[in-house]
Formats: structure tokens, C-alpha cells, sequence
């Protein structure tokens, strides 16, 4: 039986990192922003962003340019409802086909990793058996935000504000990953609960 988990927490917490070392394990890994990235790529999702959002968010190849759409929604929370409410059904679906695939296929484990796993309202997380959530304190985001993508704290604490806070994902989590210290402090906790998971398959 294959075992889904839907990977989640707050930006720069650590998911892509966790999701990466879970993947080294063993783990096939759906990333729901490259799901997004092939969604716009879709005819009839296309039309209806244009429809939308108007033919500016094309670009010269007829392409949606994500960096033409990104400065549209982010800032703006109706837009950015709006845009959600086109990709995520029609995500959700594209990942449901990937998951009949893996399970056809008995992969054992896959990893869903995705920022708006609880928050989205299709339904992303009924698609999963458990959910595992990274956590890093504010400071810590704030910091490495600013060494590996040049943004400021304020730009870093308002992506922060505008997602679901860390003690209602944990109220969610059956797994809490927390990322607060070195690398190998993260890795050494993320292996204690894949080796547990690989057990209760196991069983
Ligand atoms: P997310 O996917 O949640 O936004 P990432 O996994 O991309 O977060 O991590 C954000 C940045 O912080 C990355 O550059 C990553 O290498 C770095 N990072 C993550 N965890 C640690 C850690 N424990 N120690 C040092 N750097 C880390």
C-alpha cells in the first residue's frame, strides 16, 4: 500500500530541504509548485488566466511569464483568491492522476510537499495520510530569508503574516519537523520519523 504524506509549514521553514532528504530515503516526492508550473502550461488553464488577469501576463512566446502574474497577485488578496481559485481544483486533480500512477505503480512512500497544503480550499490534504509540518522560528526564517534570497525582514515577516501561523499547522501535524538548529539536527529528526513510518508500513 502506498502511504501519502502531505509535507507543509511557513516559508523558508525548511519543507523543500526536508522534502529533498526524505527523497534521499526513498521517498517520491510530489512538488505542488511544480505542479502549478505545469498547470499554467495547459491550454483551457491558460485561457482562463488571460481571461482573468488580461493578455499582459503572456509573454512574447504566448507562454503565461509567472514573472509578469507573480506582482499581479502577491500584494493583492483578491486577485490572488482569484488566481487560486483557477489552478488549485485543476491542481488537485493533476495530482490525484500522479498519485493513481505511483499507487499502480506501489511506490511505497510519496511525499506531497506543498506551502498551502491546509489552507487551500480544494481539499489538498484529504489526498494524504499524514501530515508533517517543518517549523523554524521567526528570527531564524527572517535570517536565512535574507542570506539565500536577498529579502528583507519586512518582506519575509509579511509572506509570514499572510500564511497560516505554525500553532494551527501543528494542531493539524502527526509529525512536527523541527528546524531550528544545524542541518544535521534537522536530518537526524526527519530520519527518526521516516524510520517509524517505514515500521507501521511494515506492519
Ligand atoms: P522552504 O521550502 O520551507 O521555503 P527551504 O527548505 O527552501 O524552505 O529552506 C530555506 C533556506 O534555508 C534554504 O536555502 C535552505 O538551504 C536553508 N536551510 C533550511 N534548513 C536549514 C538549517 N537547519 N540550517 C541551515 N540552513 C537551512
Amino acid at each position: 500500500m502506498t502511504r501519502i504524506i502531505g509535507l507543509t509549514g511557513g516559508i523558508g521553514s525548511g519543507k523543500s530541504t526536508v522534502s529533498q532528504y526524505l527523497a534521499e530515503m526513498g521517498a517520491t516526492i510530489i512538488d505542488a509548485d511544480k505542479v502549478g508550473h505545469e498547470a499554467l502550461t495547459r491550454s483551457d488553464i491558460k485561457q482562463e488566466i488571460v481571461a482573468a488577469f488580461g493578455h499582459e501576463v503572456l509573454g512574447p512566446d504566448g507562454e503565461i511569464d509567472r514573472k509578469k502574474l507573480g506582482p499581479i497577485v502577491f500584494g493583492n488578496p483578491e486577485a490572488l483568491a482569484k488566481l487560486n481559485h483557477i489552478m488549485h481544483r485543476r491542481m488537485r486533480k493533476m495530482m490525484e492522476d500522479k498519485l493513481a500512477e505511483y499507487r499502480k505503480q506501489g511506490v511505497p512512500v510519496v511525499v506531497m510537499e506543498a506551502a498551502v497544503l491546509l489552507e487551500t480550499d480544494a481539499d489538498w490534504d484529504k489526498l494524504v495520510d499524514e501530515i508533517w509540518v517543518t517549523v523554524s522560528p521567526e528570527g531564524v526564517v527572517v535570517k536565512r530569508m535574507k542570506e539565500q534570497r536577498g529579502m528583507t525582514e519586512e518582506q519575509t515577516k509579511a509572506r509570514i503574516r499572510a500564511q497560516m501561523s505554525n500553532e494551527e499547522k501543528i494542531k493539524r501535524a502527526h509529525v512536527v519537523i523541527s528546524n531550528d538548529g544545524s542541518l544535521d539536527e534537522m536530518k537526524r529528526g526527519v530520519k527518526k520519523a521516516w524510520e517509524k513510518l517505514v515500521d507501521k508500513s511494515a506492519k
